[in-house]
């Protein structure tokens, strides 16, 4: 694990194949008042990046300043090498970045179905296709596709709401804490997943309140802390590494350590 700013320089020397990249980002909500503070964060090909820190950090104002969201007063984000700073979200969706929001992310008066079908407005030829991929990858989407999505329980509806991204086969998804309000269980499943998603060949970025799971899971993490990313490394390297503990790990071992254990039992149960 390394202080960021060094493994920018040390870690990914010479690489020039990031898919999208955060360059010493300074953005905020109101004039004079910046939430990001030069901060930097890039993926590349096939990575799971995973985004951990307190609250407050800025972590889900860098995915909005990444999905255009939020606007960026200096500094750059770049897509496969092309400048996307400031671009309209609209536009990023046809470029192939697809972003889940932590709430409100699907129509809950609209069914499934439709909330898919949303999620294709630009491309209606490949509706058949995509619609077909959803429901292999959420089975329960499919056994309730005529229902309202206010009908669905927490986890349903975020499967929901990463379908509806997936819709436009987008190469990189941000998602908000998609684990966020889940049982144990639920959670896990949304982790495993994702990953599953990942390896289909789509870069995720993520961020996630559940650090340590996070980190286990991901390629590489990045911890903010006041609009910068503190530290970087690989997952392994940020759980073990004692700073990270001690400021951002260290008070979520006993939750970690509990949710480990009704995960256990919780999964006995269903054995
Ligand atoms: P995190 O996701 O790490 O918990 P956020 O990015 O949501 O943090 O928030 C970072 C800071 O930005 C907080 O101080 C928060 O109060 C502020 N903030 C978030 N959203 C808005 C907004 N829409 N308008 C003004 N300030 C905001
Ligand atoms: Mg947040």
């Amino acid at each position: 694990m390394t202080q960021s700013t060094e493994a920018a320089g040390v870690a990914t020397p010479d690489r020039d194949d990031a898919v999208i990249e955060a360059k010493d980002i300074v953005a905020g909500y109101l004039p004079g008042v910046n939430i990001l503070d030069g901060c930097s964060l890039v993926a590349y090909p096939g990575e799971m990046i995973g985004i951990i820190g307190p609250n407050g950090a800025g972590k889900s104002t860098l995915l909005k300043a990444m999905f255009g969201l939020v606007r960026v007063h200096s500094g750059q984000v770049t897509l496969n090498g092309n400048d996307i700073t400031n671009l309209k979200a609209n536009r990023l969706v046809e470029m192939g970045v697809g972003f889940v929001p932590q709430t409100n992310n699907v129509f809950p008066t609209l069914t499934i179905e439709e909330n898919l079908r949303m999620g294709l407005y630009m491309r209606p030829k490949k509706l058949t296709e995509r619609l077909a991929a959803m429901w292999d990858l959420f089975p329960v989407l499919h056994d309730r596709r005529n229902q309202r999505a206010g009908a669905l329980s927490g986890g349903e509806r975020q499967s929901l709401a990463m379908a509806r991204a997936l819709m436009m086969e987008p190469s990189v998804l941000l998602l908000d804490e998609p684990s966020a309000g889940l049982s144990p269980v639920r959670q896990d499943e949304t982790f495993l997943r994702t990953r599953h998603i990942n390896k289909t060949g789509v870069c995720v970025v993520m961020v996630e309140q559940n650090a340590r799971r996070c980190l286990q899971i991901c390629d590489r993490g990045y911890v903010l802390d006041q609009g910068k990313d503190a530290y970087t490394g690989t997952g392994r390297e940020l759980a073990k590494d004692p700073k990270v503990i001690a400021l951002y790990l260290g008070t979520l071992a006993e939750d970690v350590n509990k949710e480990r254990d009704d995960q256990g039992a919780a999964h006995e149960g269903t054995a």
